[in-house]
């Protein structure tokens, strides 16, 4: 952290042209830069004598920073001695959020929300603008996209209404500051960066240079004022962020919001995380009533039925820490093809490819010439390899028109030949199927892991043996 002068004295320099001000602003009047105004300790100015060496505030790598390295902001610490509370998290109100963001938004922390179009991310950030509201704090949504009436609507829908909560419909960047110059509030949502204009910047909105250009005055914004930013930023089909991911940097954390059309379910990951790991994963749901966070999402990726299905297996994946437990569903058909059309929903169609290749060659099932589909329930992604194993018990449950017991979950990789492999973090899978009731468990050989109370862990070396000991009675 810079050494914190007294407020009489801040002084902001331009990165770009030297100019110096007294004010932070958005843009430099002098050369008309955005986000270029940096805050500069004035003692350490003046002891050189020069303008544009930096005081320390953080963001290297700028442009202007001639000498930067002469004068240290602070010197040296030992680790132990460092302020624990300097990135505080402030929770959101959002358990399921403040899971992906490390304990919550850090002040003065700049916030991507990444996502497709339509996937729910200005809902999702209605939500977080209510919760921040009811806990007394003000904040300001700029919105570019769509009229203050537009969002009034939803925010009666979902339950937002609040006094705390401020709109302004605005796309000219230069007056969304002026906004939040006039509110001073304590978070500030911007919806979405590709919408908002920069003056004097090169391009349409939403082009690189604008996009750039309102994404690094934003981050600015954030860091001076102490107040956090979210942005939304919309992701083309291709994964891109219009006006590409090169903004990715400008921002200290990344957020993914995704979800399938055809799904009501939506996780949220950490991609980037100055603050706190990005392993995490939040799940959400879609509703008449908004975005809905979901503590629990186990369950929802489960038929829950009394009778065993053929065709049907369950399995644990691991997503970020959190451990899912999904089902998966099969059917094999005659075919007329040479080559059987395999369709996958949800599931990597390599790796059920591979499972159907050694069931047919290793244990003799009649799947080779076979139409095969292969689904996920719930909108639930299984592509991890530790899901080979339900993957072929499934099939071969369809092969043979046998379901496989009830309560039953299958971990583990499928080798080339036929072997099962090891899988990481088995207790922890083996933990959550079985708080959600499931009694018997086929796992790898040769693993550490720790089985729950009251469960049954049958351990196989081959797919096959799996099978017999599933399906022995067909
Ligand atoms: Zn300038």
């Amino acid at each position: 952290m810079a050494s914190k002068s007294s407020k009489a004295s801040r002084v902001f320099v331009c990165a770009s042209c030297d100019h110096q001000l007294s004010k932070w602003m958005g843009r430099c009047p002098q050369c008309g830069e955005w986000g270029s105004l940096e805050e500069r300790d004035t003692r350490a100015l003046g002891a050189l004598g020069i303008a544009g060496v930096a005081g320390g505030t953080g963001g290297s790598g700028r442009r202007g920073r001639r000498g930067g390295g002469l004068v240290p902001g602070a010197s040296a610490q030992p680790v132990t001695k460092v302020d624990p509370t300097i990135a505080k998290h402030r929770p959101t109100g959002i358990g399921e959020l403040d899971r992906v963001l490390g304990g919550g938004i850090v002040p003065g922390s700049a916030v991507l929300l990444a996502g497709e179009p339509g996937v729910g991310k200005s809902t999702l950030l209605l939500e977080v603008a209510a919760a921040w509201a009811k806990k007394g704090h003000t904040v300001l949504i700029l919105t570019a996209e769509e009229s203050v009436g537009q969002v009034r609507h939803r925010a009666e829908r979902t339950g937002a209404l609040h006094d705390n909560l401020y709109l302004a419909s605005e796309n000219d960047l230069e007056n969304g500051l002026a906004q939040v110059d006039a509110l001073n509030p304590e978070l500030i949502i911007v919806d979405s960066l590709q919408t908002m204009q920069a003056t004097g910047v090169e391009g349409v909105a939403g082009g690189v240079a604008q996009t750039r250009a309102v994404t690094s005055t934003l981050t600015t914004l954030a860091k001076m004022s102490g107040t956090p930013v979210i942005a939304v930023g919309h992701v083309t089909k291709e994964g891109t962020v219009a006006g590409p991911r090169t903004i990715e940097h400008l921002v200290d954390v990344v957020l993914n919001f995704e979800g399938d059309k055809h799904s009501s379910m939506r996780f949220l990951r950490g991609i980037k995380n100055r603050f706190g790991a990005t392993d995490e994963v939040g799940c959400f749901e879609q509703t008449a009533h908004g975005i809905q966070e979901v503590a629990d999402p186990s369950g929802l990726f489960l038929h829950h039925r009394t009778e065993s299905v053929t065709g049907t297996a369950v399995t644990v994946v691991m997503d970020g820490r959190r451990a899912m437990v999904g089902e998966l569903q099969t059917l094999a058909l005659n075919s007329e093809f040479k080559n059987p059309k395999r369709y996958m929903t949800g599931m990597d169609a390599s790796r059920v490819s591979m499972v159907l290749a050694v069931l047919s060659e290793r244990c003799g099932l009649p799947l080779a010439d076979k139409e095969v589909y292969a689904a996920t329930v719930g909108g639930m992604k299984i592509l991890e390899p530790s899901a080979d194993l339900a993957t072929g018990l499934a099939l071969a449950s369809t092969a043979k028109r046998t379901p496989l017991p009830l309560g039953l979950v299958a971990l583990g990789e499928v080798g080339l030949g036929g072997e099962v492999r090891r899988i990481p973090q088995l207790t922890q899978r083996l933990a959550e199927a079985s708080r959600l009731g499931f009694h018997t468990a086929l796992v790898p050989k040769n693993c550490h892991y720790e089985a729950p109370k009251g469960m049954k862990v049958k351990e196989v070396s081959t797919l096959c043996q799996a099978v017999n000991y599933c399906l022995a009675s067909a």
